[in-house]
């Protein structure tokens, strides 16, 4: 059995330890377009200002693919899928075509930045970030005199990590956001102040409300961002605005929509192609909905069941819910589920909503609850307890059960009623 593996990234190198709890013998082959070793991508900001060294982001190092008897072929990137022969074509494909014949293919090419249409990457400055490769550009403008001030468009997770890491390497930083809130995918406006008020005591400028007109460039190079109010001045510009599944590679014989859409068994709609990580749809466990799920755990998961499944076995992918942790200027903060609806607005206070703590007493928790069931968690500042909750997701929330919570007999008293 030939098992390939396209991108090597939490979900492909999961895949290799899935096929080899199955199969220690087959073939396996993976495409690994960034380099042999695999790395932490989470750690790209801080590598970006030499917070963090390039031996620490790896995830595995090379006795990993001898172990596991893995050919790996670096530095190619696939750019077909050819279905009905079994095999891979890469960008540089020479005479060693046999190499990429499959018995079974895993589809894991991961995310890659979205871009507006409008906006000119040839200017000097401006740059997104997601692998290590963006990082090492940024890094080398940083080191050009005269580089003081830093727009970030999006004020998702990745744009405020970089927030904070400007503002570390000591830039002047402003972020621009569109919605009212910041990372308005997890957020509510409560939990959002809380951000904002600690970024800005650190220095950091926050625009809600606020969408980019346009750039403004002198001799090719960034000069300001426009936006609707204010024309504020720039030496370097990121643009965070999210994310979109690795998939225009793919053979449009298979199946997708906003990513490549998979059963339970992470099967795509051609026998013998699998797809795992960020670039696979899947089911949400608590709303249903058929969405990407661009978080690590998922990709470990699912890179890990694609991988048995490949080897013959039959899993179902274990339910993940959406997890985002963090500690950002000086808060810690934990969102996890579906804390706010899927439009990005933030749900009304309604009875589904339990507020354990106000921001008040130092820290914000809230619970969201559907039909009595344990559906969101949100909790800035004081996050103990929150790892309890993510098993709890998906589960009717009982009074036996907030004993465990610790909470304090007032706190214990207002869950207990709301729950009634
Ligand atoms: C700055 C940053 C911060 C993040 N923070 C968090 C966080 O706090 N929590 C969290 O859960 N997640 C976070 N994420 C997201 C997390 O890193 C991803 O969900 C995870 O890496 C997805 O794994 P994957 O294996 O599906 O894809 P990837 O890690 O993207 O790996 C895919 C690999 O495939 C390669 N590839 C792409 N196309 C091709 C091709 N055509 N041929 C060959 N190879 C190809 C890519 O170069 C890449 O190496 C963050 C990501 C970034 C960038």
């Amino acid at each position: 059995m030939r098992y390939v593996i396209v991108g090597n990234g939490p979900a492909g190198i999961s895949a290799i330890e899935g096929i080899r709890e199955y199969d220690p013998c087959g073939e396996i082959v993976i495409i690994a377009f960034e380099g042999k070793l695999p790395y932490n991508r989470i750690l790209v900001p801080e590598y970006m200002v030499g917070e963090v060294e390039e031996s620490e982001l790896f995830i595995r190092d090379a006795a990993f693919f001898e172990k596991h008897k893995v050919e790996v072929v670096a530095g190619q990137r696939a750019i077909a899928v050819n279905i009905e022969e079994r095999s891979i074509t890469l960008e540089d494909n020479d005479n060693n075509r046999d190499l990429l014949k499959y018995d079974r293919l895993l589809l894991a090419t991961g995310s890659q930045n979205v871009i507006p249409s409008w906006i000119n990457r040839d200017i000097r400055g401006v740059f997104t970030l997601w692998d290590k490769a963006d990082s090492l550009k940024i890094a080398a403008h940083l080191e050009h005199t005269g580089i003081k001030r830093a727009v970030i468009i999006g004020a998702g997770l990745l744009g405020l990590q970089a927030a904070r890491a400007f503002k570390s390497y000591g830039l002047d930083v402003t972020l621009i956001e569109k919605s009212s809130r910041v990372m308005p995918a997890q957020l509510d406006e409560v939990a959002s102040e809380m951000l904002c008020r600690a970024a800005e005591k650190l220095g950091i400028n926050i625009c809600p409300n606020t969408e980019v007109k346009s750039f403004r460039s002198v001799k090719n190079k960034i000069e300001a961002v426009e936006t609707a109010s204010a024309i504020l001045p720039a030496d370097i510009v990121l643009i965070a605005i999210g994310v979109k599944p690795n998939i225009d590679w793919v053979n449009n014989a298979i199946n997708r929509e906003q990513g490549i859409l998979v059963n339970e068994y992470l099967e795509t709609n051609i026998l013998g192609i699998y797809a795992a990580g960020d670039i696979a749809q899947t089911q949400d466990p608590l709303s249903g909905e058929s969405t990407v799920k661009a978080i690590w755990l998922n990709a470990i998961r699912q890179g890990k069941t694609a991988g048995a499944n490949m080897a013959g076995a039959r899993e179902k992918h274990a339910r993940v819910f959406c997890m985002n942790s963090i500690q950002l200027f000086g808060l810690s903060l934990i969102a996890l589920g579906n804390t706010v609806n899927r439009q990005g607005l933030a749900p009304k206070i309604t009875n589904n909503e339990q507020i354990l703590n106000y921001p008040s007493s130092g820290s914000y928790q809230k619970l969201v609850l559907s039909g009595g069931n344990l559906v969101g968690v949100l909790f800035v500042g004081d996050i103990r307890q929150s790892g309890i909750l993510y098993h709890k997701l998906g589960c009717p929330l009982t009074e036996g059960y907030l004993g465990n919570f610790h909470l304090t007999s007032g706190e214990a008293l207002m869950a207990e009623e709301i729950l009634r």
